[in-house]
């Protein structure tokens, strides 16, 4: 029954062991795996001394968004990216607000497969000129991902992302931007402490990460969640900030955004949702480091959704959630300053955006 199944695929990054055990290459987490049984995460199993995923394009959720939803706001600004995930992840954090997904193991007797052809497919037929692999940890689907990202870009001038932890070993991350995934929405979650406590993981690998995927000409942008008591002190803001400045360059969108209680925050005492104060404090703290462009999430409507320009703080880009337009007091020609020239049409400083800009009203919609 399983070699039916196509979501149970062998693995590409193992080593076998003495005994029919392997060694998973994934994650960071390095399963060795006994036969018969499965990884941390649940989705890699050990049958008969080799190592197989169960969830080669078993997607359980699928929709087209705006990719300023991810969030990458300086990357092929106002396009669709066709979004899917799967199930399962490597770390362990209490907040999770995709617990639906990301705390549910795969089964295999209800796998809904998806090819990478289909997948193609379906993004052209939704106008979407982009993936995004996302929902849970998607280096969970590293296979998956490859093939989906080598067909995305045979099919034309497409796009390819990640919305991810980036606890992905060095040589998955290599073969990720080998199979041209264009821009990872990063989350970096904390301090060594916080890391280690709440996600079971060492921030040390998710810095190299960053600055290897950087290194390797991928764009990066990201995003921490702001948690009341976790990780919203001074001290974890303020070096957050100062390497993200140090590692990625102060060009590097950071994206700070406001918490909701999900999955086991209560038992963590979390009950209120992260004042604005302290999501303004952490936009000074990102300033006073550095960096050219913050912004606050999940405060609909806030002056600090929009790009400004770093230069002369003339407004250059005014966001509704993932709504964007840009504003600017002479309307002529604007759209084509700043999102083609990619330049303020004040004082004509270069603005970092990635990509090409696509000109259309959007929406989120599920497929
Ligand atoms: S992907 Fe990570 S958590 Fe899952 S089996 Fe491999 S090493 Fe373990
Ligand atoms: S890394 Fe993301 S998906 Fe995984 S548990 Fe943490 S918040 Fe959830």
């Amino acid at each position: 029954m399983l070699s039916k199944n196509p979501c149970i695929h062998e693995a590409i990054l193992y080593e076998e062991l003495p005994n029919k055990k392997v060694r998973c290459g994934v994650c960071e987490r390095t399963c060795v795996i006994l036969k018969g049984e499965r990884g941390f995460c649940k989705t890699r199993e050990n049958i008969d001394g080799k190592l197989f995923t169960l969830i080669y394009g078993d997607i359980s959720s699928i929709s087209a968004n705006p990719i300023e939803k991810k969030p990458l706001f300086h990357f092929w600004p106002r396009s669709y990216a066709l979004t899917i995930g799967s199930w399962s992840c490597n770390f362990t954090c209490p907040w999770c607000q995709n617990c639906g997904i990301s705390k549910t193991a795969p089964n295999i007797r209800k796998s809904r497969y998806m090819s990478p052809e289909a997948f193609e497919k379906t993004m052209k037929a939704n106008e979407c000129v982009g993936s995004s692999i996302s929902f849970n940890e998607p280096t969970l689907l590293l296979e998956y991902s490859l093939d989906v990202f080598d067909i995305v870009k045979e099919a034309g001038p497409y796009y390819n992302t990640y919305v991810t932890n980036m606890y992905m070993t060095e040589e998955a991350l290599k073969l990720l931007i080998e199979h041209k995934c264009d821009a990872f929405a990063a989350n970096m979650k904390g301090d060594a402490e916080v890391v280690k406590k709440y996600c079971g993981a060492d921030v040390e690998l998710v810095w190299r990460n960053l600055k290897l995927a950087k290194e390797m000409g991928a764009h990066v942008e990201v995003i921490t969640l702001v948690i009341p008591t976790i990780n919203d002190n001074e001290q974890i803001l303020t070096e957050i900030a100062t390497r993200i400045h140090e590692v990625l360059g102060k060009d590097t969108p950071w994206h700070c955004t406001r918490f909701h209680q999900a999955y086991k925050s209560r038992d963590l005492g979390l009950k209120e949702k992260t004042p604005i104060s302290t999501l303004e404090k952490a936009y000074e703290i990102g300033k006073d480091a550095g960096l050219e462009y913050i912004y606050l999430g999940n405060v609909p409507g806030h002056e600090y959704e929009n790009t400004y320009c770093p230069s002369c703080n003339e407004l250059l880009i005014k966001r509704f959630i993932f709504d964007s337009q840009v504003f600017f007091k002479a309307k002529k020609r604007i759209d084509d300053v700043i999102y083609f020239e990619k330049r303020c049409p004040s004082c004509g400083k270069s603005i970092a955006i990635q990509g090409e800009c696509i000109l259309k009203e959007k929406t989120s919609f599920r497929l």
